[in-house]
């Protein structure tokens, strides 16, 4: 079996530390993380590349530094309950699964759902529930939530999502176009809403009620 602790370690170094992230229990989570575990075997040797790569239904795996950028914003508690939409390979969810007490994920293709949940029984993780489904519409039955991520494009954020928030949550977004967005960061205190914008960001379409026709 080859060893890429020495790649992943590189990757967290270059693209994660080097680039501004500065929460050690993210760092400490990428480093731990067999990330090439989560692509196709062809693609294990570039799964610490500086890039996203192609998953199955041609769905993308983040780069690295958006999912340590997304997850620091996130400021995640050992103590949070999180739901995450858009599981895809899973990587983000067990990043997710290492900082919070639960992580409920959904993904609408059941493919990805499948092979992903290989990967967390292979690892071990017993916090993360996961379904096939449109994630727009959130997770009612779990509600709600101390912090959101969607990891798809959005052409607005879904309202759904900010009421699934719990008083105090935090929420994390790319809105815009079909091809191009920005992470918008939404903070809720005491029932109060903030929207920031963040960086420019491409992600794949949220395909759904509250998202993309297709
Ligand atoms: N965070 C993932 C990772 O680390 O592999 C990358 C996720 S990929 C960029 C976005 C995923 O969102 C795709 O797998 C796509 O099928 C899924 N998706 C798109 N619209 C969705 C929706 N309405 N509900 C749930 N999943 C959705």
């Amino acid at each position: 079996m080859i060893d890429y602790s020495g790649l992943r370690n590189k990757m967290v170094d270059e693209q994660i530390i080097k680039k501004g992230i500065k929460d050690e229990r993210v760092i400490n989570a990428m480093r731990k993380i067999p990330r090439h575990l989560f692509v196709n075997e062809a693609l294990a040797h570039r799964a610490y590349g500086d890039y996203p790569l192609p998953i199955i239904e041609s769905q993308t795996i983040s780069q690295p530094y958006m999912v340590g950028f997304m997850t620091e914003m996130l400021d995640t508690a050992k103590t949070h309950k999180i739901l995450e939409i858009g599981t895809g390979s899973g990587y983000q969810t067990v990043i997710l699964a290492e900082l919070a007490d639960k992580v409920y994920t959904i993904e609408r293709y059941n493919t990805l759902v499948v092979k992903a949940r290989e990967i967390f029984n292979k690892l071990n993780y017993n916090n993360i529930v996961m379904k096939t489904g449109d994630g727009s519409l959130g997770w009612k039955e779990f509600a709600p939530f101390d912090r959101i991520i969607v990891t798809a494009g959005a052409p607005v954020i879904p309202e759904k999502l900010i009421n699934q928030l719990n008083p105090n949550g935090k929420m994390i977004i790319p809105v815009g176009d079909y091809h191009l967005q920005k992470l918008m960061f939404i903070e809720k205190n005491d029932e109060k809403i903030s929207i920031k914008e963040l960086s420019g960001c491409m992600f794949v379409p949220l395909v759904g009620k509250y998202g993309w026709n297709q």
